[in-house]
């Protein structure tokens, strides 16, 4: 019997992460109720709301979702890029080790360990800077969206239930009692 797999998928509308039956092509979120749709493409999967739910979506609503899915995108290039150079700087700093174990040369052996670690910290600071620069007109964009989103969401109405008028009064004191 082969095994049901099940595919890690975010939410689009609400950003929480889901797990999704292989074999389920539509379904509802369980946070937020939007109705979700299995989009594969390229052998990855990802969700988009369906004609319905963005039907019921305002502008700003469905802008969100967009920015939200390029700034993962983005994230994405860039942890990729960073995986991938860190590994090469990885792979010819254990050549050039061993080529200093073969040669018997310690001044080759420090020299490939310090500059493996000159690059790999040059590395993470290009790919920090690279990438805030990239995603940080999409975080404010974000930011301004979520904002307008709130805004156009109506109060939850407070609606005064019967319990509201729970008896609570204060227990008479004891006659005679005192501080201590
Ligand atoms: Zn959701």
């Amino acid at each position: 019997m082969p095994e049901k797999k099940a595919l890690r998928l975010t939410c689009p509308v609400c950003e929480t992460r889901l797990k999704v039956a292989e074999n389920i092509e539509q379904f509802a979120c369980l946070n937020c109720g939007s109705e979700l749709k299995v989009v594969k493409a390229e052998g990855l999967a990802s969700l988009v709301p369906t004609q319905a739910s963005a039907d019921q979506m305002t502008d700003s609503q469905q802008q969100l979702i967009e920015v939200n899915s390029a700034l993962k995108n983005a994230d994405d290039i860039y942890g990729v890029g960073c995986a991938i150079t860190t590994m090469g700087i990885t792979l010819v700093a254990c050549i050039l080790l061993a080529v200093a174990i073969v040669i018997q040369s310690q001044v080759l052996f420090w020299a490939a360990i310090a500059i493996a670690l000159v690059l790999l910290a040059f590395v993470l600071f290009i790919f920090l800077t690279a990438s805030s620069r990239g995603t940080d007109p999409l975080l404010r964009q974000r930011d301004r969206l979520q904002a307008q989103v709130e805004a156009e969401e109506p109060l939850p109405e407070d609606e005064a239930g019967p319990e509201i008028a729970r008896a609570d009064p204060n227990p008479p004191r004891q006659p005679g009692e005192t501080g201590s």
